[in-house]
Parts: C-alpha cells; sequence; structure tokens
C-alpha cells in the first residue's frame, strides 16, 4: 500500500484507468470500419469537411475523392499516427457508437470505486491523456461501470496542456487546477511521463497492471491497482 498526502490526483487513461488493448482492439476497428461510411454521411458538416480538407491537402487529393482521404485515413490508424484530423474524425464516430449503444469504453473495476472514494474525500481529479479532451471526456461517460463525468474537475490533452514527456506541461496543468506541484498526485504506467511529472514538483505512482506489456513504469513506487494506493489530505 503506497500512503501519499495530496490534494489533488491527476490520471492517465491507457494503462492507468484503462486497457490499452481496448483502444486497438475495439475503438481503433471500429472507426477503421465505419471510416468511408461516415465521411459519406456527414462530410459536408463542418467539422468533418474541415478535417477532410486537412487530410485532402495533405496528400495532394481532391476533398472530394472519398476513397484517397478514407485511404489515408485507415494509413494513419494503422500506423497509429497522432494526426489531429484523424484524431477528430474519430472522436465524431466513437461518439455516434457510443450514442448508438455500439460501443463501450472500458475502465478497470477498481477504478471508480477508488475514483468515488476520492472525491468524497474531498480530492479534487483530473484526466490527463494524449486522446483529445472529447474523447477523454466520451470514454469517461461511456464507462461500463455508469457516467463518471461527475468525478473530473479538469481534463487535459496535448493541444490544451502539452506533451506528456514534457515538465511544462505538468507546471501548466498545476496551474490551470489552481493547485501548488507539490499537492498533485500523477499517476500513470509510463516511466517518462512519471519523471516529467516529478520534475514539475509532483509526486507520482506508477501503474504496472497485469496484462498492460506497454507499461514501463519502473521507478518505486509502483502498484498493481487503485486499491493500493490510499491517499490522504495534505
Ligand atoms: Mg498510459
Amino acid at each position: 500500500m503506497e500512503r501519499i498526502a495530496c490534494r489533488g490526483i491527476v490520471v492517465d487513461i491507457e494503462g492507468t484507468t484503462s486497457a490499452a488493448r481496448h483502444v486497438y482492439e475495439v475503438l481503433f476497428p471500429y472507426a477503421r470500419a465505419h471510416m468511408r461510411d461516415w465521411l459519406a454521411a456527414h462530410g459536408s458538416e463542418p467539422e468533418t469537411a474541415g478535417a477532410v480538407a486537412e487530410v485532402a491537402s495533405s496528400i495532394g487529393a481532391d476533398p472530394g475523392d472519398l476513397d484517397a482521404v478514407t485511404a489515408q485515413l485507415i494509413r494513419w490508424i494503422d500506423d497509429d499516427v497522432k494526426a489531429a484530423p484523424l484524431k477528430t474524425i474519430q472522436g465524431l464516430i466513437w461518439e455516434e457508437g457510443y450514442a448508438r449503444g455500439e460501443l463501450t469504453s472500458h475502465m478497470f473495476d477498481d477504478v471508480p470505486p477508488a475514483l468515488r472514494a476520492w472525491k468524497e474525500a474531498g480530492f479534487v481529479l483530473a484526466v490527463y491523456s494524449s486522446g483529445s479532451v472529447a474523447a477523454q471526456q466520451a470514454l469517461v461517460a461511456n464507462a461500463p461501470q455508469g457516467d463518471l463525468r461527475p468525478l473530473f474537475t479538469g481534463y487535459f490533452d496535448i493541444t490544451t496542456a502539452g506533451a506528456k514527456r514534457d515538465s511544462s506541461s505538468y507546471r501548466r496543468i498545476a496551474v490551470s487546477l489552481g493547485m501548488d506541484a507539490a499537492h498533485l498526485l500523477f499517476l500513470s504506467d509510463i516511466q517518462a511521463e512519471l519523471d516529467a511529472a516529478r520534475e514539475a514538483g509532483w509526486q507520482t505512482v506508477g501503474l504496472l497492471r497485469e496484462g498492460e506489456t506497454q507499461a514501463t513504469a519502473t521507478a518505486e513506487p509502483t502498484v498493481a491497482s487503485f486499491d493500493d494506493i490510499e491517499v490522504v489530505p495534505a
């Protein structure tokens, strides 16, 4: 059991609150399967049209060439390229998938009870993930354990806070939450992110969950589940 004195807790998503494989085995294939039909049905709506124009210009294609645009977006999905127009379109496709009840997000079972207890005890909770804020909110809203949005005060992504391995991102989040870095705890499965948070003066706990093979957290403290974290008010 790791005992941490803090006031705010910021959580990573993939590998920390949720299984990375859910993204690769459920969300990416869903976006790939619905991509062309989505573009055909929503291509004239401003948000989609803007993203399509960006994709088309990046490959020198006509924005009306749905085959070429679809092929490029699917290439980015397959190569896991963090391209802004892809993130936008994927977010919209997933939102519809959640609304239709065709998609559920993933959250490890130890996470919602821990978050609820921390929230009730007065801790401020926030999310920091490289997925867009809209995608984070959709994931939290559609957790299999219920809508967890009431638990979170803030959401941060790479466009609002900066890169996850950059200590200045954690300084920015602390300012935005109005809290001292020393009163903040960051939970992540990636050591480089934990190091960046520590450099900014935060406390950290690494997550090493069973089956999450991409996890790199090596420096102590590390835990296998949120059940092994005890927070007390600083
Ligand atoms: Mg992660």
